[in-house]
């Protein structure tokens, strides 16, 4: 009954994150004007903005100009609809269920813009700080676990940048990137730090090889790391923690 429930409200919030990722980067406001059409500028009536069913409905169209609406609106809904589903039947009715939730719908926010624009936005990833600090409190993790995970999270991928550039004479990990696992460790604490790291290179090496293979990308292109980060961050609650126990015994 309550699974139902959590997937129906992760849908509708999908549909509140596709506003955000719309609109955060080019700094509108996130709840004023409702949604229009960004070809004919026509209003959404509710009817039409109901997440997944209206897309179906009206075939991915835009009903004034029929104008094609990106299938990925549909399928953010449906991933934050699922990840909310997920967090609730690990965590059932708990303070945890709303802090992963609210760690998740960030990360899923910050990630489909990092693809966008190759940028995650400090409202974000320092949000993501500031939010986690305050939920440890009411978290295992604890304040304490809190703070060491976010400073860890920012040394050490820091560490990896200026190491990155004295070595290749280049940018190689952005700011952005620095920062979002500085929140991630605010959430997660320093094991969590370790997991996402292991975690999000083999997701990046294992995708990236996919993406060069296929002819996507060249090994020169630029490759958002942010949603590997994410991904990653997502998946601790679920398997991190026991992946971390089996290499390193902690
Ligand atoms: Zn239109």
């Amino acid at each position: 009954m309550y699974t139902a429930f959590f997937f129906v409200f992760g849908l509708v919030v999908g549909s509140f994150l596709n506003v955000c990722i719309y609109r955060i980067p080019i700094e509108k406001s996130i709840v004023y004007p409702p949604s229009s059409c960004p070809k004919c500028n026509t209003q959404i009536k509710w009817y039409d903005n109901i997440p997944v069913l209206s897309y179906i409905i009206l075939g991915g169209k835009c009903r004034q100009c029929r104008s094609k609406i990106s299938p990925i609106y549909p399928l953010i809904e449906i991933l934050t609809g699922f990840i909310t589903v997920l967090i609730y039947l690990k965590f059932k009715l708990s303070i945890q269920t709303a802090a992963f939730l609210i760690f998740s719908y960030a990360l899923i926010v910050g990630s489909f813009i990092d693809l966008k624009h190759y940028i995650i936005p400090d409202r974000i990833s320092l949000g993501l700080i500031a939010v986690g600090v305050a939920f440890s409190y009411f978290l295992p993790i604890g304040l304490k676990g809190s703070l060491i995970g976010a400073a860890s999270g920012f040394v050490i991928l820091y560490g990896v940048a200026l190491l990155g550039e004295l070595l290749f004479k280049k940018e190689a990990m952005g700011g952005g990137d620095i920062k979002l696992l500085s929140g991630i460790g605010a959430f997660l604490g320093i094991k969590g730090v370790l997991f996402v790291l292991l975690f999000s290179s083999f997701l990046g090496s294992l995708i990236g090889i996919a993406l060069i293979t296929a002819g996507k990308k060249e090994l020169t292109s630029k490759i958002p790391f942010g949603p590997y980060l994410s991904l990653a961050a997502v998946c601790y609650p679920f398997f991190g923690e026991w992946i971390i126990k089996f290499i390193y015994g902690i």
